[in-house]
C-alpha cells in the first residue's frame, strides 16, 4: 500500500514529500519539476516507466534522439547518491540499456550524459541520465 505524507515547511526551504512502499521508499521534493512530472502534475511524452523510474523524451531535445531516465525518487545529483540507492541506479543503466536497443542505438551508438552541478550544465536538481543520440557526437563535449 502506497501512502503520502507532508511536511510542512514555515521557511522558503525545499519540503520532503516522501511516497512509502513497504519495500521501496520514493521522496518527492516539493519544488522539483521532475517530481512534479513523476507524480503526473506536469505532463510528459513518456519512454518507459518501471515502479523506480521514468523515462521521457527532453522538451528541448538536443540530437534526433533525447530522452530523460530519472529515479521515481528524488535524488538531486550524483553526489546525492547512497548505498540505498544501488538497486534504483543498475535499474537506471538497465533501461537505458532497452531504450538504446529499442531505438536502434545499440548500432550507431549513443551517449549518456550527467550534468553535475550548474557549472557542468545542470538546471534541474533531479538526477537524470540524457540519453542521446542519431547524430555523430564531437568530443570533447563543450
Ligand atoms: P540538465 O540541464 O539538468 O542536465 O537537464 C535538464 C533537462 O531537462 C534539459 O535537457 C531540459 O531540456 C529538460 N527539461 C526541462 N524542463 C522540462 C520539462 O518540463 N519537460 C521535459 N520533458 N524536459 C524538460
Ligand atoms: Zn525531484
Amino acid at each position: 500500500m502506497l501512502c503520502l505524507w507532508v511536511s510542512t515547511s514555515q521557511s522558503n526551504s525545499k519540503t520532503m514529500l516522501p511516497l512509502k512502499s513497504t519495500s521501496y521508499t520514493i521522496k518527492a521534493m516539493s519544488d522539483c519539476l521532475f517530481c512534479e512530472i513523476v507524480a503526473g502534475n506536469i505532463p510528459c511524452k513518456k519512454v518507459e516507466e518501471t515502479d523506480t523510474l521514468l523515462a521521457f523524451e527532453d522538451i528541448n531535445p538536443v540530437a534526433p534522439i533525447h530522452v530523460l531516465v530519472i529515479p521515481k525518487t528524488h535524488i538531486a545529483d550524483v553526489l546525492g547518491i547512497t548505498d540505498n540507492h544501488s538497486s534504483v541506479i543498475a535499474d537506471m543503466y538497465s533501461m537505458v540499456n532497452k531504450i538504446a536497443k529499442d531505438r536502434g542505438l545499440d548500432k550507431m551508438g549513443f551517449r549518456l550524459v550527467v550534468n553535475n552541478g550548474s557549472e557542468a550544465g545542470q538546471t534541474v536538481f533531479h538526477l537524470h541520465f540524457h540519453l542521446l543520440g542519431g547524430r555523430p557526437m564531437a568530443w570533447p563535449p563543450g
